[in-house]
C-alpha cells in the first residue's frame, strides 16, 4: 500500500510538473523520460501486477504531457516566425508606400517637387511662419516667351530647356532653406522662409541673373538668350490671421508676375502687402 501511495504521488508530482513548469521542450522530453524511466523501475522492480499497470498509466500520461509541450513549442515557433514574415511585409509595403508618396509629389521632368509637392509644404511653411510671427517670401517664375522657344526648336529641346532652369534654380537655391517647385508648365514657385520684401527681391534677382547668364539661346527676336520674369511677395505671417493667409502671397506673386511681363521681361517685380 505504501509503495502504492509512493508511486502515485511520483506520478502526480512529474504530471503537475510537466504541465505547470514553462520548460522548454528539451528539457521537459529530459524529465519525462526519466521520470518516466524511474516510475516503470519501481513498477517493475515491485513485480506486482498492479503497480505495473499503474506506472504504465502514468508513463503514458507523462508521454502525452510531452507531446503537448512539442506541440506548443512547435505552434509558438511557427507564429513567431509568421508575425515576423507579418512584419518584414508591413514594413516593406510601408517603405513602398514611402516611396510612392513621395512619387507622386515629384515632377517627373525635373526632379523638383510637382503642384501637388508645392501646396503641402507651402501650407506648411505658412504655418510654421505664421506659428512664429515671421516673414515668409514667395517667388512665382515663369520663362519668358517660351511658346517661342517651343514653336522653333521643338518640344523636346523645350523639355531639356525647362530641366536646364529648374537645375539651375535648384542650384543656385541649394544653400539657403529656400523650397523651390515646378507650379506648372514654365512657371516655378520659390517659398523663402524668414525672407522679408528686401531679402526676396534679392533672391529674385540674384535668380534672373543666374538664368540670363546661363546664356541658353533663344529663338525669339528680341531675346538673345533664354530669360525669366519673376513675380515677388512678401508677408509677415502671424497667430491670429485666418489660415487663409496663404492665397493672398500667391496671388500677389501672380499679380506681380503679370507686372513683371508687361513691363518688358527679363525682370523682377514687387507686389507690395498694402496692394493686396
Ligand atoms: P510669356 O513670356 O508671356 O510667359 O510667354 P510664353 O510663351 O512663355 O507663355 P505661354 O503661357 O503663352 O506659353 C507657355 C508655353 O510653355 C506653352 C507650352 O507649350 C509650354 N510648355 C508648358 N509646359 C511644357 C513642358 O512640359 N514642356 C515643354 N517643352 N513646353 C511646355
Ligand atoms: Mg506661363
Ligand atoms: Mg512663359
Amino acid at each position: 500500500i505504501a509503495g502504492d501511495r509512493y508511486l502515485l504521488a511520483a506520478g502526480l508530482v512529474a504530471l503537475a510538473a510537466n504541465f505547470v513548469l514553462p520548460m522548454s521542450f528539451r528539457y521537459s522530453a529530459f524529465a519525462a523520460a526519466a521520470n518516466t524511466a524511474l516510475i516503470l523501475l519501481f513498477a517493475v522492480d515491485s513485480g506486482e501486477l498492479g503497480f505495473i499497470e499503474l506506472g504504465a498509466f502514468f508513463a503514458f500520461l507523462i508521454l502525452t504531457t510531452l507531446v503537448a509541450t512539442y506541440r506548443t513549442e512547435l505552434g509558438e515557433k511557427r507564429s513567431f516566425l509568421l508575425g515576423l514574415r507579418d512584419s518584414l511585409r508591413v514594413a516593406e509595403l510601408s517603405d513602398a508606400n514611402a516611396r510612392l508618396a513621395e512619387l507622386t509629389r515629384t515632377d517627373q521632368l525635373t526632379d523638383l517637387a510637382n503642384r501637388r509637392g508645392f501646396d503641402e509644404t507651402y501650407a506648411r511653411l505658412l504655418a510654421e511662419a505664421q506659428q512664429a510671427n515671421d516673414w515668409i517670401g514667395l517667388l512665382m517664375i515663369d520663362i519668358d516667351r517660351f511658346k517661342q522657344f517651343n514653336d522653333a526648336l521643338g518640344h523636346e529641346e523645350g523639355d531639356v530647356c525647362l530641366c536646364t532652369v529648374a537645375g539651375a534654380l535648384k542650384e543656385a537655391l541649394r544653400e539657403s532653406d529656400a523650397f523651390v517647385a515646378r507650379y506648372g508648365g514654365e512657371e516655378f514657385a520659390v517659398v523663402l522662409p524668414g525672407a522679408g520684401p528686401v531679402e526676396a527681391r534679392r533672391t529674385a534677382e540674384s535668380l534672373r541673373k543666374v538664368i540670363e547668364d546661363l546664356k541658353l539661346g533663344h529663338p525669339a527676336p528680341p531675346h538673345r538668350f533664354v530669360t525669366i520674369s519673376i513675380g515677388v511677395a512678401a508677408a509677415r505671417m502671424d497667430p491670429s490671421m485666418a489660415s487663409e493667409a496663404g492665397p493672398p502671397l500667391l496671388n500677389m506673386a501672380d499679380r506681380a508676375l503679370y507686372d513683371a511681363k508687361r513691363k518688358g521681361r527679363n525682370r523682377t517685380a514687387f507686389a507690395t502687402p498694402a496692394a493686396a
